[in-house]
């Protein structure tokens, strides 16, 4: 741990740690409904192509999946995969009875529009939250019974974190920056449904870091690596680093070596904020959690089960 990671570890939102614990209580839930209603949840996970980080992020989903009980199978499609082939997969796992989770692995190659993947799947097994079925669910408000939203995963997990971390969050002044579909926009959707003062900040926001400094909780989203820098934060605030980028990250061993930063830069954050995620072991961690809450959620509903509360 770095003197500052040190120095001030209360301030750390421990992501890791509190997926682990989501895991765990999803893993036992699992246990639960199997024993009680005989329904296993499973989870297809679609990868068209061989981009390297997607290979990556499929197969730690697919073992998190398995280590929490639920049936996890992948579906990998060559590259040159038409639009048609992988709707028709789609199909075929919308009609299968036995698959309650969907997800297929952004993004897809060119000739692939994900729009039409995403309209295409079953809005009841659609376990990222894209379907804009779900997302009309959660913009106005569906959150519970049959036809609740199943809400974007990512998201999902940072209000968990903050709602762990700050407890009623009602009132507060937040700031999600970037208004990605997968991101900042549930993000704030889900911010405003806790009762926050929600700004929305984007590439086109004039006088971005006076803005930033207003949030008692503020969610960077945008991909630019360390963009957020400490003067842009209000003394004690929570601090939500979603940005996962790959930098150079020379060590006199080895100068070509690559390391993740977040879009905050922390060294600065960590000594004004009052909590903040780190990059990795903060967002990553509880958006695989959040993906496997969704599936057991998926399944119980499809199966007129009482879903888990999370
Ligand atoms: P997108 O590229 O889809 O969206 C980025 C957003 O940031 C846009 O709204 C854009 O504004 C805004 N933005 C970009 N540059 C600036 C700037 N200089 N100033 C202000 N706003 C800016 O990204 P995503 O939402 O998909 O992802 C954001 C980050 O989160 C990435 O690093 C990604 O890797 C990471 N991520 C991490 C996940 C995790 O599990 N931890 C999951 C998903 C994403 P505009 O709309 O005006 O262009």
């Amino acid at each position: 741990m770095s003197d500052l990671k040190a120095r001030f570890a209360d301030r750390i939102i421990d992501g890791k740690a509190f997926a682990e614990g989501l895991r765990a209580r999803i893993g036992a839930a699992v246990g639960e409904i199997k024993v009680a209603h005989g329904l296993t949840p499973s989870l297809a996970v679609v990868l068209v192509g061989e981009d390297p980080a997607s290979q990556v992020y499929v197969r730690n989903k697919g073992r998190a999946a398995e280590a929490a009980g639920i049936v996890a199978a992948d579906h990998r499609l060559d590259a040159t995969t038409s639009q048609d082939e992988l709707l028709a997969l789609v199909a075929t796992l919308n009609d299968d009875p036995t698959v309650h989770g969907i997800l297929v692995q952004l993004p897809l190659p060119d000739q692939i529009d994900p729009a039409a993947v995403i309209d295409a799947i079953d809005p009841a097994k659609d376990v990222d939250g894209f379907h804009v079925v779900n997302t009309g669910r959660l913009a106005t408000g569906q959150m519970s019974g049959p036809n609740a939203a199943l809400v974007p995963c990512t998201p999902l997990g940072c209000r968990m974190m903050l709602e762990d971390r700050l407890g009623d969050l009602s009132g507060l002044e937040a700031v999600v920056l970037g208004r990605s579909n997968i991101v900042g926009k549930p993000m704030a959707q889900l911010l405003t449904q806790a009762s926050c003062t929600v700004t929305v900040a984007h590439s086109r926001t004039r006088d971005l870091a006076a803005v930033c400094r207003r949030a008692d909780i503020l969610v960077a989203a945008v991909g630019r690596p360390q963009m957020v820098q400490g003067d842009w934060i209000k003394p004690g605030a929570a601090v939500i680093d979603v940005g996962i980028n790959r930098v150079p990250k020379p060590t006199d061993d080895d100068p070509d070596k690559m390391g993740l930063v977040g879009d905050v830069d922390f060294d600065a954050a960590i000594a004004v904020a009052g909590a903040i995620t780190p990059v990795p072991g903060g967002v990553g961690p509880m958006t695989i959690a959040c993906l496997l809450a969704n599936t057991v959620t998926a399944a119980c509903r499809q199966n007129g089960v009482e879903a888990p509360v999370w």
